[in-house]
């Protein structure tokens, strides 16, 4: 197949289009045939290198990616199915795709009418259940938990004891083909852009958990996102109206703040503008401060305790301005502040997020498509900051 691969660290240049053999799935695996891939700043850590990072090389970048599933492979241990990640109806089971302890139910789509249970008992008969087959067309959830410890257990799957990212220490997308369990696996509605499917995998999985599951962010409440054009920002912005809140937005920059607007921003701060945008969300809150902050930038973080309200979370799931900084306790304690930290998202988080994506309640902002062969040039694009929104490769 042909892929993108790096023997090295260092800059865009020790990217090569190579050809490299097909990757051959193991018990439980699908072979997606790859038609889009997309771009997220981790690539560009990953094929900088980090001490301590050990990869098999050469490294194939990339978590994101949707395509065609091509294989499955057979046989699927007795009493489990292959992946059932695809928007379910109403009421019916969910998920079949870790390995239960004997007689224990699995996940139901809510909402049951109340008091009401769905039994749901393994072992299905070998083979059978909704699975994904060969022609499929599916997403890929890149969050790769083992699906067989405590955590993974507890739908906790983020939180694995032995976790991967795929495109992190795992070959990824950057590809014609990828091998990965059928359980990483959302199948897509016939004709769904695989590049919106792609664009939407880790930002939205991302910025869900840490504002739904983590940051518990209600209806009426006011957010406060840290940065205007990130993938991860603009997928905030987006869940954070879904949910039914205030969104206000600090960002540099008119292209950039328009296009918080576009995605339902309610007030835009301009930090180009407002030196210290801290005191300015301060008021545009009556002096009472915002419920949540998103800060993924880390050095910001005294700015957005000052414009957090008494008893304020901050969620956090990255430090795109480094990941050391100062922190003033005082704020922490004096205001019961709550900092939430948590990276990627559950199985079922990706599920709900898929769900909303593909029926059109959450859209994905692309901003250029480059060709697979081209990914060294869409890499320095995502490096420079050049982009609006998601920069996808396109696998043909
Ligand atoms: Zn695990």
């Amino acid at each position: 197949m042909k892929a993108v691969l790096f023997y090295e660290h260092g800059g865009a240049e020790v990217l090569q289009y190579a050809d490299f053999p097909d990757p051959e799935p193991g018990a439980g695996e699908v072979l997606v045939r790859l038609h889009a891939a997309s771009l997220n700043r981790m690539d560009l850590f990953v094929r900088q290198g980090w001490p301590g990072l050990k990869l098999k090389y050469p490294h194939i970048p990339g978590a994101d990616g949707a395509g065609e599933v091509v294989a499955v492979n057979p046989p699927l241990p007795s009493g489990e199915v292959v992946a059932v990640n695809s928007p379910p109806p109403s009421g019916e089971v969910v998920a079949v795709n870790l390995p239960l302890p004997s007689g224990e139910g699995v996940a139901v789509n809510p909402p049951l009418p109340s008091g009401e249970v769905v039994a749901v008992n393994l072992p299905l008969p070998s083979g059978e259940g909704p699975g994904v087959r060969a022609g499929d067309r599916v997403v890929i959830n890149s969050n790769l938990g083992c699906g067989q410890c405590d955590f993974c257990l507890a739908e906790q799957d983020n939180m694995c004891r032995d976790w991967h990212l795929l495109g992190e220490t795992i070959r990824g997308t950057y590809a014609e083909y990828v091998a990965v369990p059928a359980r990483q696996l959302f199948r897509l509605p016939d004709g769904f852009d695989y590049h919106a499917a792609a664009a939407a995998g880790l930002v939205y999985h991302t910025a869900w958990h840490s504002l739904v599951t983590r940051g518990k962010v209600q209806a009426g409440e006011t957010v406060l996102v840290v940065g205007a054009s990130g993938g991860v920002n603009t997928a905030s912005i987006q869940v954070t109206k879904y949910l039914g809140a205030r969104v206000i937005v600090v960002g540099s920059g008119k292209s950039k703040l328009a296009l918080a607007e576009s995605l339902g921003a309610d007030i835009m701060v301009d930090r180009s503008q407002e030196e210290d945008w801290s005191k300015a969300v301060y008021k545009l809150t009556d002096k009472r401060g915002v419920d949540v902050a998103v800060d993924n930038v880390g050095i910001t973080f005294p700015l957005s305790f000052r414009a957090l309200r008494k008893g304020g979370r901050l969620l956090t799931v990255g430090n795109t301005g480094g990941a050391k900084f100062e922190i003033d306790n005082r704020f922490i304690f004096g205001k019961h502040i709550s900092i939430i930290g948590s990276t990627m998202g559950t199985l079922r988080d990706f599920e709900t997020v898929m769900g909303l994506i593909c029926s059109g309640q959450l859209k994905p902002v692309i901003d250029k498509t480059f060709p697979l062969s081209e990914a060294r040039v869409a890499q320095e694009r995502l490096e420079k900051s050049e982009q609006l929104g998601k920069i996808t490769l396109a696998i043909d």
